[in-house]
């Protein structure tokens, strides 16, 4: 894993113009099908990933945190919710709130998350590859294919799925497909 996260930026820099085309393409007119797609993408690839090989997303990003998210840390670490925020928080110019700094404090040696169960929704949700309207949240996307390998090959595996207007050569969608003789 050590390898592959070293190769990554680099990888993802030599698609990222592929990639911006490609967002452009899906923005302009998603496949119908793109949620279900991107559904089992994410799960095939989730299902070959082990995540506590890599914990890449825990030591290079901090995530988001919510209300929720707030209330449910702050009770089990058994602090008020203002001290958390003033131990654990960055408050951002429009008061969002993040951790203090990547690696995340709650990340163990082995990886594993010291509140899993608890984690906030951002760290639940990463690298959102399983998002509905997949192709809205593209800038996020080109940040998350630097950082994870999962989303990168999600991405690639994505390009290959596409019919093939939706590929780099692609031109204009058609309108209407036709079976048979042309
Ligand atoms: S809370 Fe857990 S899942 Fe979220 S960044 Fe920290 S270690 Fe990772
Ligand atoms: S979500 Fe991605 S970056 Fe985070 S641990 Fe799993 S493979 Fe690595």
């Amino acid at each position: 894993m050590d390898k592959i996260l070293e190769q990554l930026p680099k990888k993802a820099k030599d698609k990222h113009k592929a990639n911006i085309k490609l967002f452009k393409k899906l923005n302009k007119k998603p496949p119908k099908h793109l949620d279900t797609l991107m559904l089992e993408l994410h799960d095939a690839e989730f299902e070959k990933t082990d995540c506590l090989t890599c914990g890449n997303c825990c030591k290079t990003t901090v995530p988001w945190l919510n209300d929720q998210d707030v209330a449910r840390i702050a009770k089990h670490l058994k602090l008020k919710e203002q001290k958390f925020i003033e131990e654990y928080l960055e408050v951002g110019e429009d008061n969002e709130l993040s951790f203090k700094s990547a690696p995340c404090v709650f990340l163990g040696l082995d990886n594993e998350c010291s509140i899993y169960k608890l984690r906030p929704k951002a760290c639940r949700e990463y690298p959102h590859t399983n998002r509905r309207r997949f192709h809205k949240i593209h800038a996020i996307t080109l940040e998350n294919v630097v950082i994870c390998p999962a989303a990168f090959n999600i991405v690639e595996a994505l390009k290959k799925a596409l019919p093939i207007q939706y590929s780099e050569k692609g031109g204009k969608p058609r309108e209407k497909f036709r079976r048979g003789g042309g």
